[in-house]
């Protein structure tokens, strides 16, 4: 072990401002689940995203698993979903006693094969079960999954999207920004995230209906009357105000923190793309990630580990790949519908550190520490 001090892979980094938003939450005694910097950031939200509304919860999980509530999904209903991903996205089908099916990912984007995804629609199809009642694919990193041709798929086979853009607040598809293209998509602020409310996430759609709903079942599904009337189960997820303060400090530096990212990841990459056996997640035309993790894949898993022990023997935080769902102990009986695409890029991938806060020596040292592990 070194003295230097610890580089996380992605610290929380506050711009200043929040202190004042949250001052204010507190000079008006807006402190809980109620109040107007919950407004004003479900608008910041809302608009960013281009969106008709967005509704503020206690995290991106908690947004998903509201989704396939109101969407529906019950005991026994599949559920499609990206196999390579984090298990916030796929936790919340268990959470219905639904049933997930895992689909795996193309080499592009990392994200969800549209080949495959029609495959496991097709397949569940010709076996005589129930259409899946959602598809979920991931913007992993930040970068945009192909979001024409898995739409096209959805709508072909009228099955709804859930767009988890946990990772990918201020990517950018064809012009338009992640958040916008599922019927309903998330988003996380979970303290590693882009930006951070502490923890957090929110529900985007262009439905009035799906989002009070949301809203009502977040907050103990209420019935409208003086006394406490409930007609279905609810739950306690709402967004705290004092964290929407944060969120509204937060979208203030949105703008550089992604600009930051997108640095660091040309800094990784100019430094580092020589080296044989490391490649990185291109960017396809059209598109631009917000870079939140720079990511590499190496020649083989000897390799990734070389370089994520080296860094750790030098107080360096890296992470390998997520371990997709597939392969999860929980989700061995799960069906799956790909090839060994998502599992190659657990064996081969490692996350960076990539915090917004990342100084240039920081990086600098990450990178020597790198090198020398590739030599
Ligand atoms: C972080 C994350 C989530 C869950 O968000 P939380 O706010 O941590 O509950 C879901 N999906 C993906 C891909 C994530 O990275």
């Amino acid at each position: 072990m070194t003295s230097n001090p610890r580089i996380y892979l992605s610290p929380p980094h506050m711009g200043g401002i929040e202190m004042s938003h949250i001052q204010e939450a507190f000079d008006t005694n807006w402190i809980s689940t109620v109040g107007p910097q919950i407004n004003e950031f479900e608008n910041r939200l809302q608009q960013y995203c281009q969106r008709q509304y967005a509704a503020v919860f206690s995290s991106g999980t908690s947004a998903i698993h509201l989704a396939l509530r109101i969407l529906g999904v019950a005991e026994g209903d599949r559920v499609i979903c990206q196999s390579f991903t984090f298990a916030g996205t796929a936790y919340p089908i268990a959470y219905q006693n639904a049933v997930p099916v895992f689909v795996d990912s193309e080499l592009d984007t990392w994200n969800l094969d549209p080949n495959y995804l029609e495959d496991a629609i097709v397949n569940l199809q010709k076996q005589g079960k129930k259409k899946p009642k959602a598809i979920m694919p991931v913007h992993l990193y930040g970068m945009p999954y192909m979001v024409n041709e898995v739409k096209e798929i959805a709508e072909r086979f009228e099955i709804p999207i859930i767009e988890d853009a946990a990772e990918a607040l201020g990517s950018i598809y064809q012009g338009k920004p992640c958040g916008s293209f599922g019927e309903m998509s998330i988003l996380s602020f979970n303290g590693n995230k882009i930006i951070t409310t502490s923890g957090g996430g929110a529900l985007l759609s262009n439905s009035e209906e799906w989002n009070n709903k949301a809203k009502f079942l977040s907050t103990q599904a209420r019935d409208p009357a003086p006394h406490y009337q409930h007609s279905e189960i609810g739950f306690n997820y709402r967004l705290g105000n004092v964290n929407a303060a944060i969120g509204l400090g937060q979208m203030d530096v949105l703008a550089s923190r992604i600009e930051r990212r997108r640095a660091i990841y040309d800094i990784y990459h100019s430094e580092l793309s020589g080296f044989e056996g490391v490649k990185f997640q291109p960017e396809v035309a059209g598109v631009e990630s917000n870079r939140w993790l720079t990511c590499i894949l190496t020649r083989d898993n000897e390799m990734r580990e070389k370089i994520r022990l080296s860094l750790e023997e030098n107080n360096i935080e890296s992470r390998p790949l997520w371990k997709a769902m597939h392969l999860q102990p929980v989700f061995a009986e799960a069906d799956y519908f790909g090839s060994s695409r998502s599992e190659s890029l657990f064996q081969k991938g490692l996350c960076l550190p990539s915090g917004s806060n990342m100084s240039g020596s920081d990086i600098e040292r990450t990178i020597s520490i790198i090198k020398k592990a590739c030599q």
